[in-house]
């Protein structure tokens, strides 16, 4: 099973030059599924990790998978205005103006062990704010962990810059 193959690639979405990595169809294969949740947890294995921060909103189904794998709790980091109780915030950049995000100020306590997971890190401005959210919180960041890098647009490089090691299954050329 080549993970490669289980991802959609969508030429010129959600805008023209874009190629949008579509991993529908790797979650609907059940062995795709299977091998980038193994793969992604394979090193945290024996580790004492806390909790799994997903972003929303692929991050939350690979994320549950891989906090469920490694008996871990998982923390959801949702798009500002749809937690209900107290926020901690923090505005990042798009690629046209910016957005913020926000997590419960309960959701992880100082000195815990997590782990960072999304679907892909592109330019990195949505996982360095994910970063930083949790380390307001007093979190230890162990490890970011993506199914799919762009590794022109940077990303990952940033995430190793503020010392979080960084794990990708898969590496696409170009946007
Ligand atoms: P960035 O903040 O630039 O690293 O972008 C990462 C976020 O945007 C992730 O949550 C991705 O799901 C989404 N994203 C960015 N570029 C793509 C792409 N080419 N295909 C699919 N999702 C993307």
């Amino acid at each position: 099973m080549n993970l490669q193959d289980a991802i959609r690639a969508i030429p010129d979405y959600p805008k023209p030059g874009i190629i949008f990595r579509d991993i529908t169809t790797l979650l609907g294969n059940a062995r795709a599924f299977r091998q980038a949740v193994d793969r992604l947890v394979q090193p945290y294995a024996g580790a004492k990790i806390d909790k799994v921060a997903g972003i929303e909103a692929r991050g939350f189904i690979l994320g549950g998978a891989v906090a469920h794998q490694i008996s871990a709790g998982f923390v959801p980091i949702r798009k500002k205005g749809k937690l209900p109780h107290d926020t901690v915030r923090i505005a990042y950049s798009l690629e046209y103006g910016v957005d913020e995000m926000e997590v419960h100020t309960d959701s992880v306590l100082a000195g815990e062990r997590i782990i960072l997971v999304d679907d892909l890190i592109a330019t990195g401005g949505t996982a360095t704010a994910a970063v930083e959210l949790m380390r307001k919180l007093g979190a230890v960041v162990e490890a970011a962990c993506f199914v799919i890098d762009l590794p022109e647009l940077g990303g990952a490089d940033k995430l190793r810059a503020m010392d979080v090691p960084v794990r990708t299954l898969v590496a696409f050329d170009g946007h």
